[in-house]
C-alpha cells in the first residue's frame, strides 16, 4: 500500500506548525533530561563501589571533569577533622590551587553556592549535611565561572556526593571501632593481626630489622584496689600516651590485652629498641602514679628482634619469655 505517499503534501497550518514546535521543545527537554538522568546514574555506578572519602571525592572530580572543567575539588568536615582535596593539576600549579583551597576553607570565608574570585580562580562552596554535622564542599574553577547549566549539574548531583560522604563515614566509624581500642584510642588485636604478617614479610624482603617490645604495667590491680576501676582507666590512657608520643607511623602498636601492649619498630635492631624501651619505662615512671606510699606504678619490657626463620608465634613468645624475666628481676625494667 503506497496510498499515502500519494497524497499531497499540505505544508502545515499554522496551528500545526506551532504544535509541532511545541512538540519539539517538549521532546528538547525530555531528551536533555535523560541525559541528565544517564549521567546521574553514572555517578551513582562510580560512587557506588567505593568506600574512602578520598576514593569518592576523586572519582566525584573524575565525573564531573568532562562536563565541567574545574582545578580542584574539596570536601572539608572541620567537627571530624576530615579534609580531602583532590587537584588533577602538577608540580608548583598544583600545590598552589591547594593551598589556595585551604586557605579558602581555613578563613571560613563566607560564600555558599556563589563565586568568590581569587587570583584567577572562582571558588564555590556548598553546605550540606552528613551524619551529625555538616560537611563542605568546594570547587576552584581558573578564569571562567560557572555556566548556569553547570550550577545546576552540581546542585543536582551534590546529594548523591552527600549520600556517599555520608555512607564514607559511617564506614570509617564502623572501620574506627572495629579497629580501635576504645578506651585508649590505641590499635587493638585484630589490627596486630592484620598488619604484623606484611611487617614481616617485608622486614625479610628487605633484610631489616623487625623488633617487638612487649610490656606490661607493674601492679596495675593494686591500682585498681587502691584507687578505684575508674582512675585505672585514666591511668591506662596515660600510660598509652606516653607510648604513643614514642611511635613512628610504620611503627605498630597495640593495646593487646587489659595492662599489656606490643610495640613492633619497623627498621629497629634490637640496641635501639632497648633504648627506646628505655625510654617509654621512664616516660610512664615519670607519670608518677602511686597505689599506696609503698607502691608506683611502673611498666616491663621484653624486648626481641625477629630472627633468621623464626615464625611470629616463636617470636612472640620469646618475647614474653624476657618480659617474663624483667618481671621476675624485679619489675619497672627492660630486659633483651
Ligand atoms: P604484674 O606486675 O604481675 O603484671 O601485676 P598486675 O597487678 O599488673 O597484674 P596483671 O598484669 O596480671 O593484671 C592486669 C590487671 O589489669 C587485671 C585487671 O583487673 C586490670 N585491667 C584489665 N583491663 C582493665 C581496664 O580496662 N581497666 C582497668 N581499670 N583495669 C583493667
Ligand atoms: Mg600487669
Amino acid at each position: 500500500m503506497t496510498l499515502s505517499t500519494k497524497e499531497p503534501q499540505l505544508p502545515p497550518s499554522h496551528f500545526e506548525q506551532v504544535e509541532i514546535e511545541k512538540v519539539m521543545v517538549e521532546l528538547d527537554i525530555l531528551k536533555k533530561q535523560s541525559e541528565r538522568l544517564d549521567l546521574i546514574n553514572k555517578l551513582h555506578g562510580r560512587m557506588a563501589g567505593i568506600l574512602s572519602l578520598t576514593g569518592m571525592i576523586e572519582a566525584y572530580s573524575v565525573w564531573l571533569m568532562p562536563l565541567v572543567m574545574h582545578e580542584l575539588i574539596g570536601y572539608d568536615n572541620s567537627v571530624r577533622n576530615k579534609r580531602h582535596l583532590f587537584c588533577s593539576g602538577h608540580g608548583p600549579y598544583r600545590r598552589k590551587t591547594i593551598a589556595l583551597a585551604e586557605q579558602l576553607i581555613e578563613t571560613g570565608t563566607k560564600f555558599e553556592n556563589t563565586c568568590a574570585c581569587h587570583d584567577g580562580y572562582y571558588a564555590y562552596k556548598w553546605i550540606f549535611e552528613t551524619i551529625d554535622d555538616s560537611g563542605i564542599l568546594l570547587i576552584l574553577k581558573k578564569d571562567q565561572e560557572l555556566y548556569e547549566d553547570e550550577m545546576e549539574l552540581i546542585n543536582q548531583s551534590l546529594e548523591i556526593l552527600a549520600d556517599s560522604l555520608r555512607r564514607g563515614l559511617e564506614y570509617e566509624d564502623l572501620f574506627e571501632r572495629a579497629s580501635n581500642d576504645p578506651l585508649t584510642g590505641l590499635a587493638n588485636r585484630r589490627v596486630f593481626d592484620d598488619r604484623i604478617d606484611g611487617m614481616i614479610d617485608s622486614a625479610r624482603r628487605y633484610c631489616r630489622p623487625l623488633t617487638m617490645i612487649l610490656m606490661d604495667l607493674d601492679k596495675f590491680k593494686n591500682i585498681n584496689d587502691h584507687l578505684g576501676h575508674q582512675r585505672g582507666d585514666e591511668v591506662l590512657v596515660s600510660v598509652a600516651d606516653v607510648l604513643s608520643h614514642a611511635v613512628r607511623s610504620t611503627d605498630l602498636l597495640v593495646r593487646i590485652g587489659g595492662d599489656e601492649f606490643i610495640l613492633v619498630l619497623d627498621n629497629t635492631d634490637l640496641k635501639n629498641a632497648g633504648i627506646l624501651a628505655e625510654r617509654l619505662c621512664s616516660g610512664v615512671d615519670g607519670l608518677n602514679v602511686w597505689a599506696n606510699e609503698s607502691i608506683k606504678l611502673g611498666i616491663s619490657a621484653g624486648v626481641a628482634e625477629l630472627q633468621g626463620n623464626e615464625t611470629l608465634k616463636q617470636w612472640f613468645e620469646r618475647a614474653d619469655d624476657i618480659l617474663y624475666h624483667a618481671k621476675a628481676k624485679g619489675r619497672a625494667r627492660v630486659c633483651s
